[in-house]
């Protein structure tokens, strides 16, 4: 018998099967990795026959793509563009430079742990890493949300005081570029 739990997990089974598949990817090219995206998005590697393709605004947009190093001043609008999407979404930090601050470890105006401003789904590695190495994130990244585990963005509801204290430690207590984020 199929009762409203079950009905509600069959739903979920099924958004989240129909999900994975319709990707729609804003790559915010912040860093050198940017340069793998061409390649990754065309003929050699087709992502798209794993149902990655580009979106051309955040509305429209599941996964923010965000290739290598943040500025202090290029955090600000990565954080408005990721505020901007709408829900499901998803991020990744590409590169070493999104995971440990990479080769720019010590840098005066770079971030250096992404998931401290932004709830990161699932990071690639590398400096840069290579189109295979972007499939295979994003497969891992599909993985997480068919098994209902992609839950970055409630985290970042759940936890918005954290991540706001964060991102105002770099970016200043009074920056006018963070709004009051309309839920
Ligand atoms: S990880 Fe390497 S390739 Fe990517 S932005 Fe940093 S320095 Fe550039």
């Amino acid at each position: 018998m199929i009762n409203d739990k079950n009905s509600q997990k069959i739903v979920d089974i099924i958004q989240n099967f129909a999900r994975k598949h319709s990707l729609f990817v804003l790559a915010y090219g912040t860093g050198c990795g940017a340069i793998e995206i061409p390649p990754t998005m065309t003929s050699r590697y087709d992502a798209e026959r794993f149902g990655i393709r580009g979106a051309a605004t955040p509305r429209q947009a599941d996964v923010l793509l965000i290739t290598g190093y943040l500025t202090t001043k290029t955090v600000k609008r990565v954080i408005r563009v990721y505020e901007q999407m709408q829900d499901p979404k998803y991020v990744i930090g590409f590169g070493s430079c999104t995971i440990n601050g990479g080769m720019y470890w010590d840098s005066y105006n770079t971030i250096k742990v992404l998931d401290r401003y932004l709830p990161v789904d699932i990071y690639i590695n590398g400096c840069m890493p290579r189109p295979e190495a972007v499939i295979e994130g994003f497969i891992k990244l599909q993985k997480k949300i068919m098994e209902g585990r992609a839950e970055g963005a409630k985290h970042y509801k759940e936890n918005l005081e954290w991540y706001r204290a964060n991102q105002k430690k770099v970016l200043g207590p009074t920056t006018p570029h963070i709004q009051e984020y309309n839920w």
